[in-house]
């Protein structure tokens, strides 16, 4: 290579290296970004007014719906779901997504970033996209962000307790949703998800998605649906990598192959003081929220 070419490509080289890495490469993923940032609060109540002014900034209209929750250790608290309606149908697609962060055990509230502001702005995203299309959809989409999963899935509870179970055919659930491409999904919803597992297994196969079946999935909202017998997906994002630790994990049994104490990455961040807006990557969030708002139009034609 000639002397001022080889110049050049270092010089180049050393241009790359040094430019920043950008986290977010549309506005939509800057959007993302900002909103993700402007949900880092002190409370759940502020959390819940900052998401309010959020829906309300996307024309996206909604319900509020007040209860009375809490649990043993915090006593009675009252909380609020969020409830967006899509289009119209004789039964209903149900999005499920928790907007509450934790309470550490030091007293320090989390960011709650990966868990689960990631998550919440998926599934409104995905509602901005279907919004543009419930006309052409044969259900009714309804989009619920939660409060009080934290607490032990009370907002989930309170919604489904006043809810027509009967209109329900599907519930798709998110929580854990911040950075990764590869989409993770349990297999422990009980038989009547069978159907559903299906469809996200041929969307996985036809968008060319990494994604990566859990025979153990942690818990989240989805558990109220699938106790109640409703047919519900639970489903997050992670690294390739961090969803095969995971598994690992989860599945692997004593003889894992994990290091002794290993702990999976997304295990190092939630519920701890690390879960903060560095994290995301809102380029991965607006993907996954592609890939959601696409298996809900698809699950709307499987049934
Ligand atoms: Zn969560």
């Amino acid at each position: 290579m000639p002397m001022k070419s080889l110049l050049t490509s270092t010089v180049l080289a050393a241009c790359l290296l040094a430019a920043p890495v950008m986290a977010q490469s549309t506005d939509q993923a800057r959007a993302v970004h900002a909103s993700a940032e402007a949900l880092i609060k002190t409370s759940n109540a502020e959390r819940l007014d900052e998401l309010k002014r959020q829906l309300e900034a996307a024309n996206l209209p909604y319900t509020l719906q007040a209860f009375e929750g809490g649990n043993n250790r915090t006593g009675a608290t009252a909380g609020t779901n969020i409830v967006l309606t899509l289009g119209e149908g004789a039964s209903d697609i149900v999005m499920t997504a928790h907007y509450d962060a934790v309470v550490l055990r030091d007293g320090a509230f989390s960011h709650g970033v990966v868990d689960n502001a990631g998550g919440t702005l998926a599934m409104v995203e995905a509602a901005k996209a279907l919004n543009q299309t419930a006309g052409s959809l044969k259900h009714r989409i309804i989009v619920v962000l939660t409060d009080q999963e934290e607490l032990g899935l009370i907002g989930a509870r309170k919604w489904l307790e006043q809810a027509d179970a009967s209109r329900i055919k599907a519930v798709v659930n998110v929580d854990v949703a911040a950075y990764g491409q590869t989409v993770m999904y349990g297999l422990n919803n009980g038989d009547q998800s069978k159907d559903l597992v299906k469809t996200l297994r041929h969307h996985c196969a036809e968008t060319a998605t990494d994604c990566e079946a859990f025979p153990v999935y942690p818990p989240s909202d989805d558990r109220v649906f699938s106790a109640a017998g409703i047919p519900v997906l639970s489903l997050g994002i992670q690294n390739a990598v961090g969803a095969r630790q995971m598994w690992l994990a989860f599945n692997g049994g004593e003889d894992n192959g994990l290091r002794e104490g290993f702990v999976p990455d997304v295990f190092q961040n939630i519920h701890t003081h690390e879960d903060t807006i560095d994290k995301l990557k809102a380029d991965d969030v607006v993907a996954f929220s592609g890939f959601l708002s696409q298996l809900v139009a698809r699950i709307d034609a499987s049934l």
